[in-house]
């Protein structure tokens, strides 16, 4: 049981957000706390073990983390880069495609990138050159990337953010293996061809096509690595500590309810969880009507299912690249499917064995799944779902391995066992809204209808998470920058970020 009960900063919620607050705030001296509702922290960063393999529920890749790139810098700047063990992917092919019968490898670099494309379209050179160069431009124009002092507030100077990634793809060519392979990275935000956003597009695919690594030991390292860093510093990191509500006096939040423990109060509050349920565990916060209804509105990201796979012993080569293969001849029906016809796509990734190099001894497969689907099972809890839950994963599991074996034909029997999780899973696990893969959806139609800021009107409590700025490590990181901007003055944070670029 917790003895102390003030601090300067209480985190709720110990995602990457939130314990990226915790390193930022607690390297500058404050006091800081921070309170998990699970027994493990990290949230989307968490990781699990089955007959001793090491599986990943979230996070597993990274880009941008040579020396001198935007995730290297932060992750020094957060003091977490030395105790995460990251490895690069395959150079030639990080991530590799099937679409339409026909596979694209991407390679790693922008230049190599490129050239790659004009080599197979020659034809379509000058589309090629006028989408790599507008991708640059927008990432360029991220100050907080480019590690530039923020002048505009960020939220307002997204360049490309009102833009449809499908209409510029379509505008630069008519080639439909082309455009697939532009807009491939669209899985990565659970982008649909209406409403992708070009900012996210761009910032995510330079992200990755700059440098690829995956984290060698799960994501769970990074989350472990952030609490190293709390702790080392006076912090402290809670599990077992669900925080139920937010007590406000005016416009302040005094206290803050933890289950079954003490209260606790804070001079600052930074909530990591969905905003929406934030501001309906503060009591008295006094929020606008219209604010409110801008957070119920907001769509969610579509969730997944995943399937975790246990392979027999030297079964498997190993394959150093993220696969994402597609059912339908375009990269953007993947959410699009009925009972019968899931799965219509899947993301898959290996674990090379420690006792035999060159095979896989796991493998994750992601494939998008609605929450509805879930309906039957709204009011369960973890573990307690039932027979015919457990009965529709089994059988959701075999129709995705049915398509796993169009890309690997034999692959069935190579498999050990099998464990998967469902948009349940999600939301019981991370806290988010219908187990939404990447939160909020962004909208190029209407896009500050997704746009949240870290301040709100309770004078000492921010936000920071998936939901603000951006999801994944860097749109969550730079979050963070952003959050606790507001707290320190976002250029003496930028300052700081800036001294711990790497120059090779
Ligand atoms: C399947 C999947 C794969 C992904 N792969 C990648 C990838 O390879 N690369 C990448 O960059 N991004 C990836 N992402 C996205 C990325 O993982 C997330 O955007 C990011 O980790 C979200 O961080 P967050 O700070 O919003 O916190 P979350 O991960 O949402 O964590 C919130 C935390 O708050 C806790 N919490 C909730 N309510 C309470 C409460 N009342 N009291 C206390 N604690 C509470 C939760 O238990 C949780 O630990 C992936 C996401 C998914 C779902």
């Amino acid at each position: 049981m917790e003895t102390q009960s003030k601090y300067d900063i209480v985190i709720v919620g110990s995602g990457l957000g939130g314990l990226a607050c915790g390193s930022i705030l607690s390297q500058r001296g404050y006091s800081v706390c921070v309170l998990e509702q699970h027994h493990q922290i990290g949230g989307c960063l968490q990781d699990f073990k089955r007959k001793g393999k090491l599986f990943d529920t979230g996070m597993h890749y990274i880009g941008s983390y040579d020396d001198g790139q935007i995730l290297n810098t932060l992750f020094r700047y957060f003091a977490i880069y030395k105790d995460v063990d990251a490895e690069k992917l395959d150079l030639h092919a990080f991530d590799v495609l099937n679409v339409n019968n026909k596979e694209f490898s991407i390679p790693q670099g922008i230049k190599q990138f490129k050239e790659k494309l004009i080599e197979s379209f020659p034809n379509e050179k000058d589309g090629i050159k006028t989408y790599i160069n507008k991708l640059k431009e927008i990432f360029s124009s991220v100050d907080i990337i480019n590690l530039r002092d923020v002048n505009v507030f960020e939220l307002a100077g997204k360049k490309g953010l009102d833009e449809n990634v499908f209409e510029f793809v379509s505008s630069i060519t008519s080639d439909i293996d082309l455009q697939n392979i532009l807009c491939y990275t669209n899985s990565l935000y659970a982008g649909k061809k209406k409403s992708a956003s070009l900012f996210i597009h761009a910032v995510i695919s330079i992200f990755y096509l700059q440098s690829a690594y995956k984290l060698k030991h799960g994501g769970g390292q990074i989350a472990n690595a952030f609490k190293k860093v709390i702790e080392n510093n006076g912090g402290r990191v809670l599990t077992q500590a669900k925080v139920e509500g937010l007590i406000c006096d005016k416009d302040r939040i005094e206290e803050v309810k933890v289950k079954g423990q003490n209260s606790i109060q804070a001079k600052i509050v930074i909530s990591n969880i969905d905003p929406l349920t934030t501001m309906e565990m503060t009591t008295g916060g006094n929020f606008r009507k219209v604010y409110l209804s801008r957070l119920k509105r907001q769509e969610q990201t579509i969730s997944c299912f995943s399937l975790y796979v246990v392979f027999k012993e030297k079964s498997v080569k190993y394959i150093n690249s993220n696969l994402y293969y597609y059912n339908d001849k375009d990269v953007w029906g993947i959410d699009n499917y009925s009972e019968q016809t899931w799965p219509q796509g899947f993301m898959l990734y290996m674990k090379e064995s420690k006792e035999h190099k060159g095979y896989a001894e796991s493998m994750i497969v992601l494939s998008p799944m609605e929450y509805n689907e879930m309906a039957p099972w709204f009011d369960t809890e973890i573990e307690k779902r039932g027979d015919d839950y457990k009965k529709m994963k089994a059988q959701k599991s075999d129709q995705l391995i049915n398509l796993i074996e169009k890309k690997f034909p034999s692959i069935r029997k190579d498999i050990a066992n099998t464990y998967s999780s469902t948009p349940l899973s999600y939301r019981d696990y991370t806290g988010v809204r219908e187990g939404a893969m990447y939160g909020v959806s962004v909208d190029n139609r209407n896009p500050f209808e997704s746009q949240i800021q870290p301040r709100t009107r309770v004078k000492n409590l921010f936000l920071t998470g998936q939901n603000i700025n951006m999801h994944g490590i860097l749109g969550v990181s730079i979050g963070a920058i952003l959050t606790c901007g507001e707290i320190e003055g976002i250029n003496n944070i930028m300052a700081d970020l800036r001294k711990h670029k790497q120059t090779t």
